[in-house]
């Protein structure tokens, strides 16, 4: 990778660095454009590289004649809030991208048995092709590509803000520490992840922050689906911050679910790692929930032969930790995935001239709900045409612009608190409204967005919480305490765009 000298103008600058980044970096490359690629995080960073796992389950069609039965189910669980055109995009991007992986030299882990039912992805109701996409592999193998692409890397580069000339995004300011950097580039793929570091128990890395979606929407993009962001149990002891395994829970109790079904329940809730608002599982987390901070407690009564995948589960957690899963655990909700972002077409266009987004920074190709293992497909996929389109429509134009002074860092952990208070589980008009009003003193005291840190996390959170304030009704992975039920009138995707005061409004998507 060719080194920064500070001078340099690109004709594609892609900012975030992890799978969907490292894709669209790649591509724009292969098509001839000289690429940037900067990050928040080092490069190969975010979720992608959560050190917490072996790697990511990657999903796509089990074969050609599987593609059109996949599109309807992945439909069917987005519960009429994925767009048929990006998800046939994505199904049918699936194959191609795995044969791309392969060429590339990056090792793909199979299923020992296949059949097992712990491989049907989450929210799925049969086994589908399944890979293992194994991090060190897929980093070791993309770091040559990128190397011998000639793609310059930022690493530890902050978007605080998009240049604009003509109309058009011509390239993005940074924060290198606490010092500006402006990059110049005819055209800006944002692939900067979901809104994880809006919250503080995430399950995402610590450079997901989450503030990239306010930048696009000042500049014009819209974003869509944004409520719906995946809430998982995870650990709090003995360790925090790491993702408990949800097929364990076949064989656990979990403290505080009393109900005479619990046992179906636990069963069901095997079959999905985050919480659904949509099916009578959701008892589990409530009880979860319920336990607040300190974490539900989970034992277990386990088989004398362990299933592969839990087997596997197993193996891991004592070798990281020491001790195995059933020598006692606790658990609570923490935010995930996000299964909205910006909007965008099959080819990552967000409607705004130069700039274009892929990954799970953007959103459309899932709904309320997301099969498991379609995240890494996504990244694969809309990575590679986000990177080729910004390659072929970068029109070079971007010159030097003199960087605003960044005031020091703000504190955003009350922000982030707050998050977990009122925007996990249990919604009501009464938190988010409460939210609303601690955003409105963040704006109040960061007056003039003197900090466009700050700006930028309350704008993406007050994008958040309109959307979830004007969904009223619970769905997927959106819940509303105070609106339990999933009402059929409201089965269309919410758009959040600003309005001439450039405060975000939701509105169903035309
Ligand atoms: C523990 C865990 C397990 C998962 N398991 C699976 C799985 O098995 N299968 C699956 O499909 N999905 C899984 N997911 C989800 C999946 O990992 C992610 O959705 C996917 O990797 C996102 O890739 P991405 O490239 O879009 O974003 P990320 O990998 O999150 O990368 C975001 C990049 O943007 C940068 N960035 C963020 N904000 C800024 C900013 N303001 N300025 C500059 N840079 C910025 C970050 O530094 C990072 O480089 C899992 C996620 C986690 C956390």
């Amino acid at each position: 990778m060719a080194r920064y000298d500070g001078n340099e103008v690109f004709d594609v600058l892609v900012v975030g660095a992890g799978i969907a980044g490292c894709e669209a970096a790649l591509a724009a490359a292969e098509s001839g454009a000289r690429v940037a690629l900067a990050s928040a995080g080092e490069t190969f960073s975010g979720s992608s590289f959560f050190p917490g796992t072996w790697g990511l389950g990657l999903v796509g069609p089990a074969s050609e004649k599987d593609e059109e039965d996949f599109v309807e189910t992945i439909l069917e669980v987005g519960r009429g809030m994925a767009l048929p055109g990006l998800v046939r995009a994505l199904v049918r991007g699936v194959a191609p991208a795995v044969a791309r992986l392969e060429e590339r030299g990056v090792e793909l882990r199979g299923a020992a048995r296949p059949e097992e039912r712990d491989f049907i992805p989450c929210f799925d109701r049969k086994c589908r092709g399944w890979h293992g996409l194994e991090r060190a592999s897929y980093r070791t193998a993309t770091e040559a590509a990128l190397r011998r692409a000639g793609v310059t890397t930022f690493p530890r580069h902050e978007l605080l803000d998009l240049v604009e000339q003509d109309g058009r995004v011509c390239g993005a300011l940074f924060a290198r520490g606490d010092c500006p950097a402006y990059v110049a580039a005819g055209s800006v793929v944002l692939a900067t992840g979901g809104f994880g570091g809006l919250f503080s128990r995430t399950l995402t890395m610590p450079d997901v922050l989450g503030t990239a979606a306010a930048v696009a929407l000042r500049h014009g993009a819209r974003l869509i689906n944004v409520e719906f962001i995946q809430i998982m149990p995870g650990l709090v002891e003995p360790v925090r911050d790491v993702v408990f395994n949800e097929r364990t829970f076949r064989y656990a109790r979990v403290e505080g679910l009393d109900a005479p079904d619990a046992a179906e329940l636990l069963d069901e809730r095997g079959g999905h790692g985050p919480f659904t608002a949509s099916l009578p599982d959701r008892a589990v987390d409530f009880a979860i929930a319920a336990a607040g901070a300190r974490g539900a407690a989970v034992t277990y009564d386990l088989p004398e032969k362990l299933p592969e995948f839990m087997q596997t589960y197993f193996d891991w957690f004592e070798g990281a930790f020491g001790r195995r899963p059933d020598a006692g655990l606790r658990i609570a909700p923490y935010a995930h995935a996000s299964n909205g972002g910006i909007l965008v077409d099959e080819t990552g266009a967000t409607g705004v001239p130069g700039l274009f987004a892929c990954g799970e920074a953007t959103g459309g190709m899932h709904g309320a709900d997301r099969i498991g293992g379609l995240s890494s497909a996504n990244g694969l996929v809309f990575g590679r045409a986000a990177g080729r389109a910004a390659a072929q429509q970068s029109t070079g134009v971007a010159k030097g612009q003199s960087p605003r002074n960044i005031p020091e860092r703000e504190d955003l952990l009350a922000l982030r608190s707050a998050m977990d208070k009122h925007c996990l589980l249990g919604r009501t008009a009464e938190g988010l409204e409460a939210m609303g009003r601690l955003l409105d003193e963040l704006d109040e005291k960061n007056t003039q967005a003197a900090s466009l840190r700050l700006a930028n996390a309350t704008l993406s959170a007050r994008a958040l919480v309109t959307a979830m304030l004007a969904r009223t009704e619970s769905r997927g992975a959106h819940h509303r305490a105070d609106f339990p039920d999933e009402d059929p009138a409201q089965a269309r995707p919410l758009m959040v765009r600003l309005d001439t005061d450039g405060r975000p409004v939701a509105e169903p998507l035309a």
